[in-house]
């Protein structure tokens, strides 16, 4: 089957895991995509870049241009810091990023503080999907859900489908899932929910294709709901210009 993927990782890492370095390069990240059949994938920075996220913005904005048919390039930002609205800018206007990662246990910041509110004020202007990494703490989906209610024009996906993602599902329309590190039954529940909102996602190079494929194939939903988690929904979320 056709897959696109919502949650690729794409250029230098700092230092991760003794057993790990996640650094890879757009031609490898390609091949990769050519061996498991990844027709195009939203990609964007490592979580371990210290303050280098603007830096690793241009990578992935480089490897966009290289790849267009394959690469939808998107942007990290530190939110607490006080060029992160200058960043969100360039990133959109200045190096066509088109949409935003936030990992709320990484940046280290609580979506909801009145704090951010100027930051998603300017996303939510600037039209930028906001891939969340979602599970406890500063990620949980409750929090993201606060932001939600405050600027209704943001589309978010959030990452990693877990059982917490699908009240908000419900409650939002314009809340997306991603698959990746998720289980089976909780693919089937959002099938209930709402089959044309859940996309895959692996996470890569965190995560690997045979087992992120394993999870959605094994999941008991209709060869449909399949096709549409692994391609279409996709496809219609990031129309090709
Ligand atoms: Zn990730």
């Amino acid at each position: 089957m056709k897959i696109c993927d919502a949650h690729v990782h794409l250029g230098k890492s700092g230092p991760w895991q003794p057993y790990q370095d996640p650094t890879i390069y757009v031609d490898d990240l390609v091949r990769l995509f050519d061996k498991y059949d990844v027709e195009r994938a939203v990609v964007f920075p490592n979580p371990n870049v210290g303050d280098k996220y603007p830096e690793m913005n241009d990578y992935i904005a480089e490897s966009a241009r290289k790849y267009p048919k394959r690469l939808v390039g998107f942007g990290r930002v530190d939110p607490r810091r006080g060029d992160a609205i200058e960043e969100l800018t360039r990133m959109k206007n200045d190096l066509g990023l088109t949409g935003l990662k936030l990992h709320p246990m990484v940046e280290c910041f609580r979506p909801d503080h009145p704090f951010f509110n100027r930051f998603f004020q300017e996303v939510s202007k600037l039209g930028l999907p906001i891939l969340f990494h979602t599970g406890d703490g500063f990620s949980s989906p409750a929090l993201v859900t606060k932001i939600a209610e405050k600027y209704p024009k943001l589309l978010i996906i959030l990452g990693h489908l877990k059982e917490g993602a699908l009240n908000t599902m419900e409650q939002f329309e314009n809340f997306y899932v991603e698959t990746s590190g998720t289980l089976p039954d909780f693919i089937e529940l959002a099938t209930d929910v709402d089959e044309d909102r859940i996309l895959f996602g692996s996470d890569i190079p965190y995560y690997r294709y045979p087992t992120q494929i394993a999870i959605v194939e094994a999941s008991r939903i209709a060869q449909k709901a399949k096709r549409k988690v692994f391609y279409e929904n996709f496809q219609k979320l990031f129309t090709q210009k």
